[in-house]
């Protein structure tokens, strides 16, 4: 392809994105294909000749779009929102047409000094002290992975990626029941182990960790001779919302010197909006990691994740490595793959300039705060309605509900009955063991329109059960 034809199909591409934003509520929300379906359409083996163009854009219409969920669609409300507002698009298409490695200062200057401010405009945007330094990941789990890391070298005294975990003390890190699984993961890859992360109990209606319940586990640990390496909090969980009370956990934390990480992958963008940050923040600033996803609610394409970092030197003196070919001369600078596991790295700070700067912080608050308020008067609207009952109230914009009357599998056979039918999109969670139907509100271009048609066709698919 030259450089003609590339303008041709940039521009087509263009024109063909738009269109598909345009119409995107005409499309059933999750894909309705079969298991199968899409791989079938595709030839076993690769051409060995080069095909038009052409050919290959009327196949994607054909074979692959059929198969796609429309994560875009305003009416997706299952998992999280995983928003593209249009800015962060066009700044994801430079970034890719640039297609610079970033991964230290000298290698784009540009993208490490740009992301040294985003990540300072992000600290001020959630009302977080001056003196939080960062850097964007490409997930919460690789976030969650390097906080982790930091804490077995701290409580390893540094010898963990040296010698290896087989010589150390048997470590422990403490969190909730209701943690989202890349901290499982995290404990594994970073062979902590399943058995040694240790899950408290939880307990009133935003379900936050038991701290006295942890202070016991945690002297219980050391008496049989473990060696506690951090906690790991959350300011909004995957299920239901759970969130812990965050001074009570750094209470214990600074009193049993450990380190801690605050997963606010989802609910961290709330944040942008001081109203919620007595309820759901209160004492954040104590914490010596935090994690948000600004490609979550906020708006910015996937991936960008952020982590805040009280003294990013404990994660540097995990993580950094410093080979001949990668050693620069000069003045000190920040060489941002240091702080993380990978070492090349996208240039992801500018999706988050253009984001900030097209909507400004008003614009990016007034969707979360539309959307926290519907999510309450739908689960109002909801509990009324003999066919349902709010199980959980919401949690920002999240909350669950149940059909009345109907065991674990009719709740789970009326999801399916919703996605089938495709005008809208939820999943299922358990609260208390009980199955229910989990709804979140946080798309981009939802309106209250949409809302009123959620709430028509679940009555509509409840009574026609
Ligand atoms: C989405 C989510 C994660 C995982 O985020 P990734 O960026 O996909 O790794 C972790 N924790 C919580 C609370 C989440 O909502």
């Amino acid at each position: 392809m030259n450089w003609d034809e590339f303008e041709h199909w940039g521009q087509h591409i263009s024109s063909w994105a738009a269109d598909y934003h345009k119409d995107i509520r005409n499309r059933p929300v999750r894909a309705q294909t079969a298991k199968g379906e899409i791989a079938a359409a595709l030839p076993p083996a690769p051409p060995e000749t080069g095909e038009a163009m052409e050919t290959i854009m009327v196949d994607f219409e054909r074979i692959v779009m059929p198969g796609i969920t429309h994560w875009q669609h305003p009416r997706f409300f299952a998992y999280f929102p995983a928003n593209a507002a249009p800015p962060s698009m066009l700044a994801d298409m430079l970034i890719t047409t640039v297609a610079a490695q970033c991964m230290l200062w000298q290698t784009s200057p540009a993208a490490t000094e740009m992301e040294g401010v985003m990540v300072d405009w992000l600290r001020q945007a959630l009302g977080l002290p001056d003196g939080f330094a960062g850097v964007i990941q490409d997930s919460a789990s690789s976030a969650t992975l390097s906080a982790v890391l930091t804490m077995r070298e701290i409580a390893s005294g540094w010898r963990g990626n040296k010698e290896g975990m087989s010589g150390q003390g048997r470590m422990r890190i403490y969190c909730s029941e209701e943690v989202h699984s890349s901290i499982d993961r995290a404990c594994w890859v970073a062979g902590i182990g399943q058995d040694n992360l240790v899950k408290i109990g939880t307990g009133g209606p935003a379900r936050m960790m038991d701290t006295a319940a942890l202070a016991a586990r945690i002297a219980e640990d050391r008496a049989a001779g473990y060696v506690p390496a951090g906690i790991i909090a959350i300011t909004g969980g995957t299920g239901m919302g759970a969130s812990d009370t965050l001074a009570s956990v750094l209470e214990i934390a600074k009193a049993e010197g450990l380190y801690t990480h605050l997963d606010a992958a989802w609910a961290g963008a709330a944040m942008i909006c001081p109203e919620y940050r007595k309820e759901f923040w209160e004492g954040v600033e104590g914490f010596d990691s935090i994690v948000f996803n600004p490609h979550k609610w906020l708006g910015a394409q996937f991936d960008c994740s952020v982590q805040f970092l009280k003294d990013p030197q404990h994660q540097i003196n995990t993580l950094k490595i410093e080979p001949e070919y990668l050693r620069t001369g000069g003045d000190a600078v920040t060489n941002y793959s240091e702080w993380t596991i990978p070492l090349g790295r996208r240039f992801r700070a500018l999706k988050l300039w253009f984001l900030m700067r097209s909507y400004g912080l008003e614009g990016l608050r007034s969707r979360i705060r539309n959307h926290v308020n519907w999510a309450h008067k739908l689960a109002e609207r909801l509990d009324a309605h003999p066919r349902f009952e709010v199980v959980t109230q919401p949690i920002l914009s999240l909350f669950t509900f149940r059909l009345t009357g109907v065991d674990d599998a009719g709740q789970f056979a009326f999801v399916e009955r919703i996605n089938d039918d495709g005008r809208i999109y939820v999943t299922q969670t358990r609260v208390g063991g009980d199955m229910v139907v989990r709804f979140q509100i946080g798309q981009f271009d939802c309106t209250i329109d949409d809302i009123n048609t959620a709430y028509d066709v679940l009555c509509e698919l409840a009574e026609a059960l």
